[in-house]
């Protein structure tokens, strides 16, 4: 039977990228060893990590006037690093909040600096909204501005960028990195923890301008300073050396399918395969308004609770997994990130509608 995988994080990945993985685990490069068991500073992960940072810039168009960065720590580690760095003049940090990740990030930020949060959440018409971004009123000054672009728990996406005069506009798309084409260039810094759509956990991508590099920010931990990781190539110590060279492997293959743009086609026809079949259906019901609902993650309600653990074992059985809500906010939420093919949407729809049938 084939499993599809829904879960949000850690979450499925390309089986074409595992497949390699495991035929190459024990003998790398022909190297008669791993990959997880060469140096790090060894020419065949030199030249790998290069690639790697390459393939990225290619696939998202990063100029030269950014930084990449291949750091430990996920995004939470981001939500340290970014106060910690940023943080100039005793100006405060600027959290758009929209959901449960956002709100972390200002909760963090707050050990560090003054943590303005702004919370743009609405209800319009009993559902979930975002005040759009063109009403957003921000502060003159600011040492940046953070927000998340795709809110994994709430299942809500800003579409459109906001800016700013003066601060940095910072974004953590930890669940929507290289799932749709964005402009680098309206972005200051973009991170995004790797295990949703681009490897395993643990590695953490930073695209930074490198102009920031220049702020002294606050005293911090090496392994989060910026200017130091660029300085050392991204390897002040250790790196998480697998999961680098998986997110290696998956760069590739996007590229090799047609890249970034490719992928957001993609994920538009299976966003919009199981938000159609929601929102026709009596029976289920998604609570976020359409023009900011997530391409990557869709929370999903049944019309009555009681029917849930039912839901969820029988649709294990059928072989579609993790589709348990977040304990914080209930229900159901299917992740649907670059890795899930539309086979498994069409799949999940199908049964969606047979227990909806059967439960009615
Ligand atoms: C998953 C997630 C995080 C946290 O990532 P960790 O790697 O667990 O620290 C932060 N922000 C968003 C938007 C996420 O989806």
């Amino acid at each position: 039977m084939t499993v599809y995988n829904f879960c949000a994080g850690p979450a499925m990945l390309p089986p074409d990228v595992m497949k390699k993985a495991q035929q190459e685990f024990l003998d790398w490069q022909g190297l008669g060893v791993s990959v997880m068991e060469v140096s790090h500073r060894s020419k065949p992960f030199l030249a790998m990590v290069k690639e790697c940072e390459a393939s990225l810039r290619r696939l998202m168009n990063i100029s030269d006037e950014y930084e990449v960065l291949f750091m430990h720590g996920g995004g939470r580690g981001q939500f340290a690093a970014v106060p910690l760095n940023l943080s100039e003049d005793g100006l405060p940090g600027v959290y758009i909040e929209n959901g449960i990740w956002s709100k972390g990030a200002t909760s963090e930020g707050a050990k560090y600096l003054e943590a303005q949060g702004i919370d743009i959440r609405n209800d319009v018409d009993g559902k979930f909204s975002i005040t759009p971004v063109s009403e957003w009123t921000l502060p003159e000054a600011a040492s940046f501005i953070h927000y998340c672009p795709n809110e994994t728990i709430d299942g809500i996406e800003i579409f459109d960028v906001p800016s700013h005069p003066t601060a940095p506009i910072v974004a953590d798309m930890s669940s929507n990195i290289l799932s749709r084409e964005i402009n680098v260039n309206d972005f200051d810094l973009i991170y995004a923890g790797a295990q949703k759509n681009i490897g395993p956990s643990g590695l953490c991508i930073v695209i930074i301008k490198k102009t920031l590099l220049a702020r002294k920010g606050l005293v911090k931990p090496s392994i989060l300073d910026y200017a130091l990781e660029a300085q050392q190539g991204s390897m002040y110590n250790t790196p998480p050396t697998f999961a680098w060279y998986l997110a290696a492997e998956v760069f590739k293959y996007l590229e090799s399918i047609g890249g970034v743009k490719e992928m957001e086609a993609r994920n538009r026809e299976k966003a919009q395969i199981l938000y159609d079949y929601i929102d026709q259906s009596d029976f289920y019901s998604n609570k976020v308004a359409v023009h900011c609902r997530s391409l990557m993650n869709v929370p999903f309600w049944l019309k009555d609770d009681a029917l849930n653990e039912a839901f969820l074992s029988q649709a294990e059985q059928a072989g579609l997994v993790a589709l348990e809500g977040h304990r914080i906010v209930g229900g159901m939420r299917a992740s649907i990130y670059n890795a899930m093919p539309i086979e498994g949407v069409q799949a999940l729809v199908a049964f969606m509608e047979q227990f909806a049938k059967e439960n009615s």
